[in-house]
């Protein structure tokens, strides 16, 4: 089993431009070079302007490259609790905007000619209790009337149809999500943007940040660069200034891919052939890939250590894929890698200004899609385009004790585990 991403493991090489073609200025500076920074990077020269982006280690070595590869439409939770929340019409618009964010990435996929494998599959979410499925025909009779209808209920034996599995009672689909091999498609946009004019350093942190008349002076290693924009797009933004450590809480996701089987035994397992998301507290998501590998994803091990965090968390969503999926024949475990997930609480992304720089990050897990989008939309914005940034004007708190958040993610991860374990004796 190696611990490493499948999705870097198996993407085309990429070569960055060389530290010596660092410019001393320069209409936009990017800090990240997951999706969100790429995005933006590559509207930001269709739009005319010069921009330089800077990734502190490899592009798309963070979470845009170690994610479960669903590109999924609807929102990260419930859309009823959303409506209740936020009210029906924003509730509405921000699911329209997850809508509108699947289809940017196709287009971006279309237009740059990407190898990525996208394919609009569907997405299934799916329940065990009773509790589940009054919450997903909730959701559904919700959807169908505000938001979505091609939004399809099932249950009983049409569960049969999707999945090889007894476990789950009932289950939502959403025809619209899509996938795609993250390595391809991430690397694949890097290239577009180097092909397109922008500069970007690997190996290249930002280290310091001041404002100065007409712009930013951005530090790093090799040299300074002044910046009339700069936008943060640096995930869980751990190293970078502290006004975004303090609202977004990093928390570990695992995942492991199986050794390639053949297309019938999986075809068995997944007759649905869709991004499969579950939704125990602590819940799985699977989706099979070109190869014919089964990805699968969850929270695994809450222990702190990477390593050793990796090869525990390996053991437990192979016991956890074996228990979801009983049919499965005894595969190998190929790669298992964790990553980690930009939370922020309310699990909603921010995107916005703080001190004259530009931001978007805390897709909470749910950003292949919104990444893309919104780092579009923050491209527009730094062009002085009237604004289409569909998360303005959010409040963003601080998180409450933040420092300390992470020391209690164990406990809390064995709650839930208790909880699901509790929840699943359900007569
Ligand atoms: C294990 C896991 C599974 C997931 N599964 C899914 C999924 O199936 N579907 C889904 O929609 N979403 C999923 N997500 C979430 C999704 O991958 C992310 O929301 C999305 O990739 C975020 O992209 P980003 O560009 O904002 O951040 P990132 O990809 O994290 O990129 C940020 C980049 O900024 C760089 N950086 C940070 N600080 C600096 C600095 N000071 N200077 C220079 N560079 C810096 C980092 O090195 C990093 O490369 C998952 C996430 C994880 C971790």
């Amino acid at each position: 089993m190696k611990l490493t991403s499948y999705w870097l493991e198996t993407a085309p090489s990429f070569t960055a431009s060389p530290i010596a073609a660092l410019p001393g200025s320069v209409d936009a500076v990017v800090v990240g070079g997951g999706f969100s920074g790429l995005s933006a990077a590559l509207r930001l020269r269709q739009l005319g302007a010069s921009v330089v982006l800077l990734e502190r280690e490899r592009v798309v070595g963070e979470a845009s490259g170690r994610n479960g590869g669903h590109v999924n439409n609807g929102l990260a939770g419930s859309f009823s609790f959303a409506c209740k929340n936020l009210g029906v019409d924003k509730a509405t618009s921000l699911y329209r905007v997850f809508n509108a964010a699947v289809d940017a990435v196709e287009t971006v996929v279309r237009d740059n000619a990407i190898d990525c494998d996208f394919e609009r599959c569907g997405k299934l979410k799916v329940g065990n209790l009773q509790a589940h499925r009054a919450a997903l025909l909730s959701d559904y009779e919700k959807l169908q009337k505000e938001a979505d209808p091609d939004v399809k209920f099932i249950d009983g034996q049409q569960i049969r149809s999707e999945l090889a599995s007894d476990l789950f009672n009932s289950g939502l689909i959403y025809p619209q999500s899509a996938r795609m091999h993250m390595g391809r498609f991430g690397v694949g946009l890097a290239q577009s943007v180097m092909k397109a004019g922008g500069l970007i350093f690997e190996n290249t942190p930002m280290t310091g940040i001041k404002s100065g008349k007409g712009g930013f002076e951005v530090s790093t290693p090799h040299g300074r660069i002044f910046a009339k924009n700069v936008l943060m797009a640096t995930g869980t933004s751990r190293h970078g200034p502290s006004w975004f450590r303090q609202r977004i809480m990093p928390v570990g996701s695992f995942i492991v891919a199986t050794e390639p089987m053949d297309a019938t035994t999986l075809e068995q397992v997944m007759p649905g052939g869709r991004n499969v998301v579950t939704m125990q507290n602590i819940h799985n998501y699977f989706r099979a890939t070109a190869d014919n590998r089964l990805i699968f994803g969850g929270r695994a091990s809450f222990s702190r250590s990477r390593t050793t965090t990796d090869i525990a968390s390996g053991h437990m969503l192979l016991a956890a894929m074996r228990r979801t999926l009983p049919a499965l024949p005894d595969v190998k475990i190929d790669y298992c890698w964790g990553g980690d997930v930009d939370m922020t609480v309310d699990r909603l992304p921010r995107a916005g200004q703080w001190n004259g720089v530009y931001y978007t990050m805390g897709y909470s897990g749910h950003g292949t899609q919104m990444s893309v989008y919104m780092g579009q939309r923050m491209a527009e914005a730094m062009s002085g385009m009237p604004s289409t940034n569909p998360l303005a004007g959010r409040s963003w708190p601080k998180i409450p004790f933040y420092g300390l958040a992470s020391h209690f993610l164990p406990v809390v991860g064995a709650y839930y585990r208790a909880k699901d374990y509790v929840q699943n004796l359900e007569p």
